[in-house]
């Protein structure tokens, strides 16, 4: 009888249906945004210009709705892809999902993205989102972008290097949000549109005196505008994973010591290394009565708009890279934001209602910022880039037209690079086979070059675990409160002869787990079981896991370029022998206080304490980051014997008496 009640009178279901209203709220959102109004006229302007800039708020809506403006207006009609450039991981992902959403469409058929080591796209792919860098890659296989009917290239405004190259690339090609002009001009006076914004005042607030610790400060300053203002989600700004773990942690510690009634607040992180699945959280609202404090890196300035944020906190620093072409030595460091930076992140207050801003630094400090950030070309080795450019058969780089160009000195650096790794010729060219396999790996130049010296060596098979293992954010996880515990845990798998065997050592024995247990299991129950492993050996079980990926991708591109994928066994020599080969460029030897000379550079480093050679100090030895804080550390160090540095880099050593 009751389905006689409902065909009679049919329920709407607009009010029973939990999707279809979901469905409504974003048709009606989307119909809402600044960008809407401008539909037909985007569509005309990229019809009739070869190069058109676009330039909104952040937030109107140019990344997630461009697109489907031009997917509807046609342009994908004749199987071509609209292609969105991101420099950020996180936001390629984050920004896929919610166009796939928005387009009632399965992730990975219409609307997709494609990351290095993550491709979630079919031929179906009609809008792409990928990082900046990857479709630098496959312009190494199809040259013109032959696939694409649209190239957008997002955050141009950042001028990552990737981007950079990618202009020029573009622009190259074509001969056939900030600074509009620049844009306009280097593109011969381009057409450009202007996407008015929405933005409700802000107000800012500075501290009377400088703070020595802005992670406290931060604290105080969550927990002030939790207690005394009005509802609002509030977005901090920190440098980087570990400082947003230890604010995430230290929230949930003092909210213990409120009463009851004053702990609805609820931390979501987001940065790059999260779990996508991580990610998304911040977007979703919180609790009813619950406020949500996001703690992000700057990917939330402008790459990614989070809804329902009224309070900005920013302390006023960055992580940068930054690259010194006299030493050659590329390091990350914490620096002061620009003010360019800081007036972005305060807007981040003010796009749903008024906000306010905390600065957790006095007035007179923003005036001495620096207006705008420096372009990353002008701040990063260039190596990288240069193979690719010379992959794609552009051989003067002095003379690319590069928006902005890197100085003669950083280019020479890093060619010299190129050069002492064997990628180029005398001539400068790259350099058969060498120099192409290497272009082919989407690796650093001193890693692609480790892994094909390695199929020489017979030890493939433990330097591929090591690159894999060397490209994630750190394998070993030590909480404060159990150090000691995380210690030893570490002891069971520690090489005397340094910490790239240790990493090789850690993977295996995930691998012998995973293959004496999980016999028939499934994959849900398998990634549980090496979790628990993980969370037993103080391993961080989501950089293994995402080792693991990156492991059996590379692997895939070896096995292609036809290396050898042999393991050198208990040889541990070879291996080692192998690995000053490679890394012959970071060099050092001890100094008689202990400390550490870098050969190539002349600096004066440290061993950092989470190495295993931290308290054995061999003699020589070698290493592949540099971390600077308050000392130069090293990290990821084996020692070696310092005559094999003549033997075998004697491009670059030679034995004085
Ligand atoms: P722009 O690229 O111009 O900065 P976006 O296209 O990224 O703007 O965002 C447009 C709007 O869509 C914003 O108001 C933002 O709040 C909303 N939005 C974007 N991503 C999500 C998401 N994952 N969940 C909910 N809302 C989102
Ligand atoms: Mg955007």
């Amino acid at each position: 009888s009751h389905h006689k009640l409902r065909a009679k009178f049919p329920v709407d279901d607009r009010k029973v249906d939990p999707a279809f209203s979901r469905k409504q709220k974003i048709a009606e959102h989307r119909k809402s945004l600044p960008i809407a109004s401008v539909e037909k006229r985007l569509g005309d302007e990229v019809r009739n210009n070869d190069i058109l800039i676009i330039v909104g708020e952040t937030g109107s809506g140019k990344t997630t709705q461009l697109p489907q403006f031009l997917f509807n207006a046609g342009f994908c009609r004749d199987g071509k892809t609209i292609g969105i450039t991101q420099p950020r991981r996180v936001a390629a992902v984050t920004v896929a999902k919610r166009v796939a959403e928005e387009c009632g469409v399965e992730l990975g058929q219409r609307v997709g993205y494609s990351i290095r080591f993550e491709d979630v796209t079919s031929g179906s792919t009609r809008i792409k989102y990928m990082t900046d860098g990857l479709l630098l890659r496959e312009a190494l296989l199809d040259p013109y972008l032959s696939r694409y009917s649209v190239i957008i290239v997002d955050e141009a405004h950042e001028r990552t290097v990737h981007t950079d190259v990618l202009l020029g690339l573009l622009k190259n090609v074509q001969k056939a949000s900030l600074d509009a002009r620049g844009f306009s001009e280097y593109f011969g006076g381009a057409r450009a549109v202007h996407i008015q914004g929405r933005q409700f005042p802000v107000d800012i607030f500075y501290t009377h005196h400088a703070e020595p610790d802005y992670v406290d400060a931060t604290l105080i300053t969550i927990l002030q505008i939790h207690l005394e203002e009005r509802p609002g989600d509030i977005l901090v700004f920190l440098t980087g994973q570990e400082e947003i773990e230890s604010v995430e942690r230290l929230v949930k510690e003092r909210l213990q010591q409120l009463p009851e009634g004053s702990r609805k607040l609820l931390a979501a992180p987001i940065f790059s290394a999260l779990p996508s699945e991580k990610q998304m959280r911040v977007f979703a609202p919180a609790p009813a009565g619950f406020r949500k404090v996001i703690l992000a890196t700057n990917i939330a300035e402008t790459s990614v708009t989070i809804p329902g944020i009224r309070y900005v906190i920013d302390p006023g620093f960055v992580k940068a890279r930054s690259y010194d072409p006299v030493k050659g030595m590329e390091s990350l460091i914490i620096v002061p934001t620009s003010k360019a930076q800081a007036l972005q992140r305060s807007g981040r207050a003010g796009r749903e209602g008024p906000g306010k801003c905390f600065r957790l630094y006095p007035e007179s400090e923003f005036e001495k910022l620096d207006d705008s950030t420096k372009p990353e070309i002008k701040r990063c080795n260039l190596a990288n880039v240069i193979l690719q450019l010379k992959a794609l058969g552009v051989d003067d780089i002095l003379g690319f037209d590069f928006m902005e160009k890197p100085s003669r000195a950083s280019i020479v650096k890093s060619l010299e690079q190129l050069f002492l790794l064997g990628a180029l010729t005398d001539e400068c060219k790259l350099s058969d086979p060498v120099g192409h396999q290497m272009a082919q790996l989407p690796l650093d130049p001193i890693y692609s070059r480790a892994l094909i010296l390695a199929s020489q060596f017979n030890c493939l098979e433990e330097m591929l675990i090591t690159v894999a293992m060397l490209s994630v954010e750190s394998i070993f996880y030590a909480p404060r409160e159990k150090l000691e515990e995380a210690r030893t845990a570490m002891k069971c798998f520690s090489c005397p002869e340094g910490d790239h065997l240790t990493l090789v050592n850690v993977y295996r024995a995930s691998n012998e787990f995973l293959e004496k247990r999980t016999v028939g299991l499934s994959k849900e129950k398998n990634e549980k079981i090496l979790r628990k492993w993980c969370k037993e050996n103080f391993i961080n079980s989501r950089s293994l896991r995402h080792a693991r990926d990156v492991h059996s991708q590379i692997r895939g591109n070896v096995e292609q370029m036809g290396l050898r994928l042999a393991s050198c066994g208990d040889d541990m020599l070879q291996f080692c022998r192998c690995l000053a080969a490679s890394f012959f460029l970071n060099a050092a030897l001890k100094q008689p206080e202990g400390t550490y000379r870098a050969l190539a550079s002349g600096q004066v480093v440290q061993i950092h304490p989470s190495s295993v050679l931290f308290r054995a100090k061999p003699e020589c030895i070698v290493f592949n980051e540099l971390v600077q804080t308050n000392h130069k550390y090293i990290r990821n160090i084996t020692k070696i014997d310092y005559l094999w540095l003549a033997e075998l880099a004697p491009q670059y050593y030679c034995m004085q008496n």
